[in-house]
Parts: structure tokens; sequence; C-alpha cells
């Protein structure tokens, strides 16, 4: 690899340590990947050191491990998830500690794999790790996702060229959606957040009722919950750090009401979930509801994912990202959600973000259900703009004002 390469791969490291995780000096930092990104992993800890970390702790994971359990564990294994390790994670970001996770693994993994065996081991984790879910979702720690190009991942994304050629195509993308590119990175997302904190902004303000997205497929009124409030990139955690959760980011989000959404909805990206990838999705929803559902590919484990529990079939949120993000600007398709939900407008089924309502702390289960917050195991983001779609703001008397044409703010 070239010198420029190993420089960059640094400077990302330090962004996503300082910047992203907005690590305090003395705080311990858990750092999760597959063993494949160690020569990142060990960057981000020279990074973390530096910065004055107390402690750095590395769960790596390894997706050949993973494989063997499928192939060889018996249904109680695969159904079997280590609670009392995600039991530890949750206690050390409540003590005060800092997560980051690393993504990047082969998307299309599991797609030999018996569908009912990764979805049975998806909720058996997801039920174990709903505590260390919560503490993240609630924002009680600050945390970051970055990205780490592996050959799997980069042949998915340029299937025409050599394997080597496709990693150096990705980590192009890469540093440039990260703006590790840019003269000065740390004041670019500065920038960046800014402007998106701008529009977020304005939204507040306007406290719509409802946004209607049509196009191709589409004519979806998404209903918006009780006191929601539009968030972007920047997050003050509790523990008063403050962290930028997905590098790169492109959106601004908030929480739809559980009970207000309309319609139906084609999906204008393929999806990368829990190790294959789903393709024309089409959904109808009735008073917030899956009642319908059909996918070109992977439908089964579209079904399954919706039945994963009560709130499954509900909207967690709903994000507005223009067609021409930077992300979005790099013309290709990631599989990979952390790219992917930065290139376009999305929607995600299951469990809404605590920090999209206001004052949710204060809230009680009842009073937030009340709102319209949903809840589930799952979180799925999928994505429904595209240049061909149109987002309108519905104001609570029925007069709207648009907001994106043909993919773009107005
Ligand atoms: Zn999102
Ligand atoms: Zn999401």
């Amino acid at each position: 690899m070239s010198s420029s390469f190993e420089a960059n791969l640094a400077k990302l490291a330090n962004l996503s340590v300082q910047t992203g995780v907005g690590l305090l000096p003395g705080q311990e930092l858990i750092i999760s990947g597959d063993i494949a990104f160690a020569p990142f992993v060990r960057l981000l800890q020279e990074s973390a050191y530096k910065l004055g970390a107390k402690n750095v702790f590395v769960q790596y994971s390894d997706e050949q491990g993973t494989l063997i359990r499928y192939r060889n564990g018996n249904p109680e294994a695969i159904g079997y998830s280590a609670g009392w390790f995600h039991e530890a994670v949750a206690g050390m970001l409540e003590g005060g500690g800092a997560y980051l996770s690393i993504t990047g693994g082969n998307p299309g993994l599991l797609k030999e794999v018996d569908p009912s065996l990764v979805a049975a081991s998806s909720k058996a984790h997801a039920q174990a790790a709903k505590k260390l879910s919560n503490v993240i979702m609630e924002a009680k720690a600050n945390w970051c996702g970055v990205p780490y190009a592996t050959p799997a991942w980069a042949k998915l994304v340029f299937p025409e060229v050599s394997e080597s050629e496709a990693i150096a195509k990705l980590w192009d993308a890469i540093f440039a959606t990260t703006r590790v590119t840019e003269e000065d990175p740390i004041a670019a997302w500065d920038a960046h957040c800014s402007e998106l904190e701008r529009r977020s902004a304005y939204l507040n303000e306007r406290q719509f009722h409802s946004l209607r997205f049509t196009g191709p497929g589409t004519d979806l009124t998404v209903g918006l919950a009780d006191g929601h409030l539009w968030c972007s990139a920047r997050l003050r955690a509790d523990n008063g750090a403050v962290c930028i959760p997905n590098m790169p980011t492109e959106e601004v989000f908030t929480m739809p009401h559980r009970n207000r959404v309309n319609g139906v909805v084609r999906s204008t990206k393929p999806l990368s979930m829990r190790g294959t990838v789903l393709d024309g999705i089409e959904v109808e929803f009735e008073n917030g509801k899956v009642v319908k559902a059909k996918a070109a590919k992977g439908e089964e484990q579209l079904l399954r994912l919706i039945d994963t529990d009560a709130g499954a079939r509900f909207l967690g949120e709903v994000a507005l990202v223009p067609n021409s993000s930077a992300v979005s600007q790099t013309n290709l398709m990631y599989f990979n959600t952390l790219f992917d939900e930065n290139a376009a407008s999305h929607i995600a089924l299951g469990q809404a973000y605590a920090e999209t309502l206001e004052g949710c702390s204060e809230l009680t289960d009842e009073e937030k259900r009340g709102q319209g917050m949903n809840e589930s195991l799952i979180h799925v983001d999928w994505m429904i703009g595209s240049g061909e779609t149109d987002v309108d703001g519905v104001a609570a008397d029925g007069t709207t004002e648009p907001l994106m044409r043909a993919g773009e703010w107005v």
C-alpha cells in the first residue's frame, strides 16, 4: 500500500476517535470489529491513548467463526447469545465509557445460510443485547460507527475490476465521504455538522404534522410523533461528550408517529441486512402498520424481519437526505447501510431513537407510546429516496410546503 494510503488511514483513525467518538480524556473505550480490521484497530488504539484514554478494550469478531457456528452449531447454539458479555459492555458504557464500532464485513456472508437460522440468531442477539442497545439508542454514552474496506465488500461494490483495484477504489470513496481528504478534516466536519444543524433547526421550527413522499411506486404519508425533534450528525451524550455516531453522515432524522403512517412505498436501493442483500422491497402501511410486504430479492428475510416482535411492523425513524449528498455523489451502490442510508432519504422499521423526542428521558413509557414512539428489538433502515422523489411537509391544518423536489432540498 502507498504512503498516502497509510497517511489517510491514520488520519481516519484519529478523526474517528477525536471527532467521531469525541473521546474525553480519562475515558475507557471499547472498539468492536472483525479481526480483518486489525491494522486499523491498532491505529485507533494509538489515537485513543494519545488523546488520553484510560483503557482501550478491543472486542474482535471473526466472519469465518460466524460461518463455523452456523455450519456446526446445534439449534440451541444458534439461538444463544452471550448476554453476560453484552451486560458487561452496557455496564462499562453506563459507567462513563465510549464505544466505537467498525463496519465493513462481507455483505453477502450469510446468503447460503438458512434464513430461519439467521432470523433466530439475530433475535437471540437482539434480546441478549437489549440493555446495551438501549444505552446507545438513549444516548447515555458517546459512540461512533466507521467503515473499513475489505476484499469481499470491495468486490461487491466494484465487480468489474481486480480485487486490489476494487479495494483501492473503495478506500478512495471512504476517504472522500469521511472528509479525510479535506485540507483540515476536523474543520470540514464542523462546517458540515453546522449545515445539517441549520436544516434540522428549520424543520424543528416548522413542526410538521406529517411528511408526504411521492415517487415511482411510492405515495407515503409519514405522520410525525407529537413533540418530535429533528436531529443530525452531532449528538451530546448524557455523559457530556459530543460525538458523531455515524461517519459518514448526511441525514437529518426524526421520530415518526407509530400509528400515523399510511400508503405505499418502494425501496430505491438494495438493502444489505443480516448478511444478505434485499432488493425491490414494496410495502403498504395502514395506520402505522405494515399490512403488505414483498421483495424481488430476499422476501423471506423481509417477512421474517417484520415478524420479529410487535414493533417490527412499525416505523421508528424517518430521515431526509438530498440526492446530491457527498455519499450520493460517488454514484456507487455500497451494500452497506452506513453508506447507502446517507445517499438517500430513508425510513427505519423498529426501535425509535430517544433523542428524536423532546424531553424523552422525563417521560414514562406510556407517555412515550402516547406521543407515537415505537419500540422493537430491530432497527432496520431502508432507502426510499432518489432523484425522482418529492417530499412535502404537511402542517396540522393540512397546508403543505414543498421540502424536496426531484430529490433535492427546495
Ligand atoms: Zn438514519
Ligand atoms: Zn436508522
